[in-house]
Parts: C-alpha cells; sequence; structure tokens
C-alpha cells in the first residue's frame, strides 16, 4: 500500500504527530494509500521553508534560470507520464483515456507556458512633467508576491495544482500547496520531480489533511502567508476570503458554476450532440465548466433530447485502464451520496428521468465503487433546486425555449457566472448571444477549448480574479513604481 507524505523543504516528512488518513480507491472502494496529515507545526515548517527560499538562490535566479528549471520540472513530469497517469486515475477513478489527453500534458505544460510568457510579461513606464521644466520619470518594477499557499480540489488535481505553481515559481515566488485530501497523490509525487530538476529545497512545498481544523485552514490563516490562491466550492470560497482578509492577503478564487448551453434550431445539431455530450458527462460530470442546465430551441427539443440520451445510454462505465471505459466513477464515496442526494430530489421536483437517476449494476469486483448512471431530467420548474445548484456529476436538465431572449434570459437566471456554450451557426447571433451571457467563459460551437493565454476565471458566485497568460502573472507579482526625478 502507498504512503502519501508530506513534502517539506525539499524532503518527504511523516505527520508530526504521526496522523493518517485513509484514501480509498473510488473503483472498487478498496484501500489505495496511507496519507499523511500535517498538523500545524508542519504547517508553520513548511511555511517557514517556503519564506527562506525566497531569498536563497530561487530568489537571485534570473527568470531565463528559473525557466530553464521550470522546462526541466515539464521534462520530469513527461519522463514519468506513466506514474503519473497511473497515480492520477487510481486517486480518481477516471478513465486513462482523460487523463493521458489532459491531467497530465496539462500538469507539464503549465510549467513550460508560464516560464516562456514571464519572460514577455512588460511593466509600465511613464514620463511626467513637473514645474520646474526637467520632468521625471517613473519605470515600474515586477517584483514577486512572496510565499502563495495553494489550495486545489480533487476534480483535475494535477492540472489545477500546476496552473496555479507553474505561474507562481516564475514569478519567482515560493509554494505551500494544500492538494483536496481526496487526491494527494500527483502532487506529493511532483516534490520527486521538483528535487531532480533542481527546484531549490522550500520552494515547493506540500501539506496534506482537510480543510476545517486542518491544513487548510492552517496554511491558510498563516500569517507567514502572502497570497492565496484556491480552486473548489463556493462556500469554501467564502471561507478563504474570510482568511485572506486577515492581513489583507491577496486572494485568486475559482469556484463552482451551473453552467448553461444554449442550443439553437440553427445549430449543426451532431456537432451540439457530440459537445453536449462531453461538457455534460465527461469526467463523469465533475468539471467546474461541465453544462448542467441545457436549453434546446423548441423545434428540434425532441430530437435533442432522444438523441443525447441514446448517445449516453451507450456508454461503457469502468476501470481507468480498460480502454473501453467511456465515464469512471464519481470521486468519493461521500460525493456519490451528495449526487444521489440530488437524483433523489429530481424526481420528487417533479422531474421526467429521460435516463439514468440511479446505482448502475457493476460486476462484483467494482460493487463497492462510487458509480452513478449518466442521468438525463427534462420537465423540472425553473426555480427548482435540481436546476439551481450545482450538483458535480454526470447529470443535466433539459428544457426547450423559444426565443433567444428568453434563452439568455434563462442562462442568466443563477447566482453562478463561470461558463456557457451556445450552439449555433449564426455568427450574429453567436456574437449577441455569447457577450449577453454574465459569465467568464462562453464557447461557440465547442467546448473546454482552451488557450492558456486567456483569461479564465468567474463572475459573480463562480470567483474573484482571472487567471491564465498575464492574468495569472499579475496575480503573482507586485508592481512597485519608482519616480525618478531628473
Ligand atoms: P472544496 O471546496 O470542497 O475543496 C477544495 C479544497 O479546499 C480542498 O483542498 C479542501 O481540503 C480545501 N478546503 C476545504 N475547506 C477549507 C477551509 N475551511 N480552509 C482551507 N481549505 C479548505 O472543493 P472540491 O469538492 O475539492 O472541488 C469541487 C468544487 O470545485 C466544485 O464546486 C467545482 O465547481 C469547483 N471547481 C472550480 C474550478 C474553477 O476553475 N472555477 C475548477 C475545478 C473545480
Amino acid at each position: 500500500m502507498r504512503e502519501v507524505k508530506n513534502f517539506i523543504n525539499g524532503e518527504y516528512r511523516a505527520s508530526s504527530a504521526g496522523k493518517t488518513f485513509d484514501k480509498l480507491n473510488p473503483c472498487t472502494g478498496s484501500l489505495f494509500a496511507k496519507v499523511h496529515e500535517a498538523t500545524r507545526e508542519d504547517v508553520d515548517a513548511a511555511v517557514k521553508a517556503a519564506r527562506d527560499a525566497l531569498d536563497g538562490p530561487w530568489g537571485r535566479m534570473s527568470e531565463s534560470e528559473r525557466g530553464a528549471i521550470l522546462y526541466k520540472v515539464a521534462e520530469g513530469i513527461d519522463a514519468r507520464f506513466d506514474e503519473f497517469l497511473a497515480a492520477e486515475c487510481a486517486d480518481t477513478g477516471k478513465p486513462y483515456g482523460i487523463a493521458s489527453h489532459i491531467d497530465i500534458p496539462r500538469g507539464a505544460a503549465n510549467f513550460r507556458v508560464f516560464a516562456d510568457a514571464v519572460k514577455n510579461f512588460a511593466t509600465e513606464a511613464f514620463q511626467t512633467a513637473t514645474p520646474d521644466g526637467k520632468g521625471a520619470f517613473n519605470i515600474a518594477v515586477r517584483k514577486r508576491k512572496g510565499v502563495i499557499a495553494v489550495i486545489s480540489p480533487w476534480n483535475l488535481p494535477l492540472l489545477l495544482m500546476t496552473w496555479k505553481v507553474g505561474p507562481a515559481l516564475a514569478c519567482g515566488n515560493t509554494v505551500v500547496v494544500k492538494p483536496s485530501e481526496e487526491t494527494p497523490t500527483t502532487t506529493s509525487l511532483l516534490g520527486e520531480v521538483m528535487n531532480a530538476a533542481g527546484v531549490p529545497p522550500g520552494v515547493f512545498n506540500v501539506v496534506n489533511g482537510f480543510g476545517p481544523d486542518s491544513a487548510g485552514a492552517f496554511l491558510t490563516e498563516h500569517k507567514g502567508v502572502d497570497a492565496i490562491t484556491f480552486t473548489g466550492e463556493t462556500r469554501t470560497g467564502e471561507v478563504i476570503a474570510r482568511a485572506a482578509a486577515k492581513g489583507l492577503r491577496d486572494v485568486s478564487i475559482e469556484c463552482g458554476g451551473k453552467n448553461p448551453a444554449l442550443v439553437f434550431a440553427d445549430c449543426d445539431m451532431d456537432k451540439a450532440i457530440e459537445g453536449t455530450l462531453r461538457s455534460v458527462f465527461a469526467n463523469c460530470g465533475q468539471v467546474c465548466l461541465g453544462t448542467e442546465r441545457v436549453y434546446v430551441e423548441r423545434p428540434i427539443f425532441d430530437e435533442f433530447v432522444e438523441r443525447l440520451a441514446r448517445a449516453a445510454a451507450d456508454f461503457t462505465l469502468g476501470l481507468p485502464d480498460d480502454p473501453r471505459t467511456d465515464m469512471g466513477p464519481l470521486v468519493s464515496h461521500e460525493h456519490q451520496q451528495k449526487v444521489l442526494s440530488y437524483y433523489q430530489l429530481a424526481v420528487d421536483e417533479g422531474a421526467q428521468v429521460v435516463l439514468g437517476g440511479g446505482v448502475p449494476e457493476m460486476p462484483p469486483e467494482l460493487a463497492g465503487g462510487a458509480w452513478v448512471q449518466p442521468t438525463i431530467w427534462t420537465g423540472l420548474p425553473d426555480d427548482s433546486r435540481v436546476v439551481r445548484e450545482e450538483i458535480f456529476g454526470p447529470c443535466c436538465h433539459i428544457r426547450p425555449f423559444d426565443t433567444e431572449e428568453e434563452a439568455i434570459a434563462l442562462a442568466n437566471d443563477t447566482t453562478y457566472g463561470l461558463a456557457s456554450a451556445v450552439w449555433t451557426e449564426n455568427v450574429s447571433r453567436a456574437l449577441r448571444v455569447s457577450t449577453a451571457i454574465d459569465c467568464g467563459i462562453t464557447w461557440v460551437n465547442s467546448w473546454f477549448l482552451r488557450d492558456l493565454r486567456t483569461a479564465f476565471g468567474g463572475t459573480k458566485e463562480s470567483g474573484i480574479g482571472r487567471e491564465g497568460g498575464e492574468h495569472s502573472l499579475e496575480f503573482y507579482t507586485e508592481l512597485q513604481n519608482v519616480c525618478i526625478k531628473i
């Protein structure tokens, strides 16, 4: 059985209190790893190591020198691709087909992209007129922010953690990462890659544990932390924002969504079905950008529902390394209970269950896993909880609409504002509708097509701030203006 330790100052350390917790395999329910829970003292040691490392060799390196090391980190992930893949899929239960195309390659890419981006990240300069006629120059100097606390979720563990660690390190900061208690393994493995790549001790640290009264709270409330970057649920984001308010630390918050897809009658139906199938069911519905509300123009409503349900009914549920697998289990039994409670609630709220709605029958060796059926509903009122709350499972509600204005109003009728998808072949409509939706990112005739230079983040309860390209670099640096009188 695997042991996952904390990674502090370049070495793996057991919990100082000898405390461990169990990590179960979501496919089978069997014990996969013992994880060392960081105590307050362990978190103190990690933050101290990160602070000391700020003024060590890391802080004195040029951007190019740091960039070369981050390239080696990416190469280290590539070289151990199979190990990262197996660990990520064992933690999450997701199919190799997804993790080998998205999670692991993006995990490596996040280091290369930001190592390059930081080299082209300009500052500003202004010439100022002064009464004596001689003038002054203002030159902005960009500096690292300091020790960054990284709190990451379980749905795309390596990808979302490196999405923060990559730019933070490229800008010269040091980090203490608290990965999700559900998926600690690849973050821990990254410590070995960091050491092999020549990242100095203390630059990258990992503390394991839970949120409240555990490593998450110890880290975010720690006075030695200069800024916090968080991805996870909105309710947790509010707690993190409160922690960040103490000492007025900067905070970046990426939270949940209840994302709409608008399917117009002038869409390419094959493309819309294929894209919506992915946006609803990929990663067993555990993608923050995933679609949970589908609105379809009435003339094509019946055909769309029928075709989407037929395609989803064909999914093969199974083990990550089985090439036939389309969908894995949910991440944990706890999350399975949450999703199943919404499956029941949908029925109670009057849904028509078009597909699924329960637990699939699995072979005996997988019967202990966190499996749920892909599920589609119609007929729910707009104010039902199933239509308003993020479920984070392989499910969606489909509702007809009659006009473009109605579709936009329905899309915006949510407290969230993360992502949306618009399916139409009419370019004017695509522009009109996509810009009328209040959210951070809209895909037209596609979904999850990401250019890492572009802004990523949410409006309303989906978050604060933007990540991606220069937006990430902006967060991980401080501008100091130097005013020089001539
Ligand atoms: P979560 O909020 O339960 O946990 C996220 C992280 O926060 C974990 O590491 C957890 O241990 C930690 N945490 C929990 N309570 C804490 C506390 N009081 N103090 C400090 N840390 C604490 O989220 P999750 O269940 O791991 O992830 C799923 C959620 O993440 C969904 O809502 C999903 O939409 C969202 N998400 C958002 C994005 C995005 O980019 N916007 C991406 C992926 C996931």
